[in-house]
């Protein structure tokens, strides 16, 4: 199946994307993942997008859709994938609606993690990664066991450079004015809301519950 994870930046989409690929057995894609390491591999690519996710606005759809079609091109994606951070303008939902189609895939099953925009500063100010298994933490709400640390593996948590309160306020206005939109594209498909003001384990649970049946067995 193809699913993609959408709602607004600190919803929860990376916490969920990787519980919910897991279970179905498909790679999670994170696009902004995947920029994030092209920066720090320093590659052209990397160079060319750094000051973009720096000032929280959007990189480009031309360069976007080229970056997403070579991934879903690989063998692993061949019976389905998880998007989380795209599309994330209307131009992207077209241009990956052709892609699917042409991959002989179903039209993607959209979750909508919905998350009301004053908790999501709170939320984003306050979320560590661990750069080695890529687990985000909160320090609010799910601080790891030591602090400073990941659970699972030791690594040392680190803080993106963009979950900064500035740099916030603009990735929200950027997902205010470009990818708001695509709630009313996707609605009449495939198209789920899930409360996203909730621990991420019953929010897992509740998408789990709604995707079984009718599209997981
Ligand atoms: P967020 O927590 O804001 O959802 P992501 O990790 O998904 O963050 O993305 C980080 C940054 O990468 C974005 O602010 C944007 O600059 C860039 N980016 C990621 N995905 C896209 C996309 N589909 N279109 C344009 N820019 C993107």
């Amino acid at each position: 199946m193809t699913l993609l994870l959408f709602g607004p930046p600190g919803c929860g989409k990376g916490t969920q994307a990787r519980y919910i690929a897991a279970m179905l057995g498909i790679p999670a894609i994170s696009t902004g993942e995947m920029f994030r390491s092209e920066c720090r591999a320093g590659t052209e690519l990397g160079q060319r997008v750094n000051s973009i996710l720096a000032s929280g606005g959007l990189v480009s759809d031309e360069i976007v859709n080229q970056v997403v079609a070579s991934r879903l091109s690989r063998p692993d994606c061949q019976s389905g994938f998880l998007l989380d951070g795209y599309p994330r303008t209307v131009a992207q939902a077209d241009f990956l609606g052709a892609l699917v189609k042409q991959q002989g895939l179903p039209a993607p099953v959209v979750v909508h993690i919905d998350v009301p925009e004053s908790a999501l500063v709170e939320r984003l100010c306050a979320r560590r990664q661990c750069p080695q298994c890529g687990r985000i933490y909160n320090l609010l709400h799910q601080a790891p066991l030591k602090e400073g640390y990941c659970d699972d593996d030791g690594g040392e948590l680190t803080q993106r450079k963009d979950d900064c309160e500035d740099v916030i306020r603009q990735r929200l206005r950027a997902y205010e004015e470009q990818s708001a939109p695509l709630v009313e594209y996707y609605a009449s498909g495939e198209y789920l809301r899930v409360d996203g003001n909730r621990t991420p384990e019953r929010i897992t649970e509740e998408i789990e519950a709604r995707l079984t049946g009718r599209w997981v067995r």
